[in-house]
């Protein structure tokens, strides 16, 4: 009897494990079969990641390709816990800053608008019908905003989403650096030593300074695009050679919960679509929608 029973149980693990990996899809659009894909559509209820990576210099210590490595990264573990189908390496983003600097590619500013969108109505066009982008690029912080409010300027089937703010959560491992860290530094270095450790040189986290040089004199709240290269022209801000892996497990760990949470929610919203629908048709005609 036991013998049977025994028999019975591993017969029905064999068929749930054979099942289960039938069903096991790959979150990377490009690693999926056309029919697979179509699967992976439905089990993510339309949403899609779009990680926004960039290739400009990251210090004297760090890959070209940091954000995207690192925004990859984040994002493939976000959608094992949260499945979404994961759009493949995407790095056309605003980086004219770093023009002058080795290994800089950077398109022009009408290419980055008409490939996002066409980029964004093609995932929508296989079902994608939200798109959400996590960007990995500080230079890509007022270009996605734009990008997502553009979408009212005509009728599009689906919505794009965002996370806005700042990557790097507070707390954690106590910081060795004090100063201003925004590129390549001490935060920046330590997530690369979470996501990417073989490819840091540490060792030469030291041959450049990530000072603030203000060279500019203005206030605070007066804008120029130069501002950048007037702070920081070697693209290096911070100290990366005091960088740990802890500090960088701590960033890390918080970002890819953070977009888990926004993928739940972007799940959730069917509120979104419905209002963009309901301003298109509106926006057709201003003077019928108002007494
Ligand atoms: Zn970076």
């Amino acid at each position: 009897m036991w013998k049977k029973l025994t028999i019975v149980f591993a017969a029905f693990v064999l068929i749930a494990f054979a099942a289960n990996s039938q069903t096991k899809l790959s979150p990377k659009w490009e690693e999926l079969t056309a029919a697979d894909f179509r699967d992976a559509i439905a089990q993510s209820k339309g949403v899609c990641v779009l990680p926004f990576g960039i290739l400009e210099k990251h210090g004297p210590h760090l890959p070209l390709g940091t954000d995207l490595l690192n925004v990859r990264y984040a994002a493939l573990h976000a959608a094992e816990q949260e499945y979404a189908v994961v759009f493949p390496e995407y790095l056309f983003g605003q980086i004219f800053e770093a023009k002058h600097e080795p290994g800089t590619v950077s398109y022009s500013r009408v290419l980055q608008l008409n490939l996002l969108q066409e980029t964004t109505d093609e995932m929508a066009r296989n079902g994608c019908k939200k798109i959400f982008i996590v960007n990995g690029h500080g230079g890509n912080e007022s270009l996605i905003p734009y990008f997502a409010q553009s979408q009212l300027e005509k009728p599009h089937d689906y919505v794009v989403y965002s996370i806005i703010g700042e990557r790097n959560r507070a707390g954690g491992p106590a910081k060795k650096s004090t100063g201003i860290d925004y590129h390549a530094g001490e935060n920046e270095t330590s997530n690369t030593l979470v996501t990417h450790p073989d490819l840091v040189h540490l060792d030469r986290a030291k041959q450049e300074s990530g000072a603030d040089q203000a060279r500019v004199k203005l206030p605070e709240d007066v804008y120029t695009g130069i501002w950048w290269y007037a702070r920081f022209p070697d693209h290096y801000s911070g100290d990366g050679s005091v960088a740990s892996k802890e500090l960088g497990q701590w960033h890390i760990d918080a970002w890819i919960a953070s977009i888990v949470e926004a993928l739940r929610a972007i799940k959730a919203d069917d509120t979104s679509l419905k209002l963009q629908n309901d301003f298109y048709e509106k926006s057709r005609r201003p003077l019928d929608t108002k007494q």
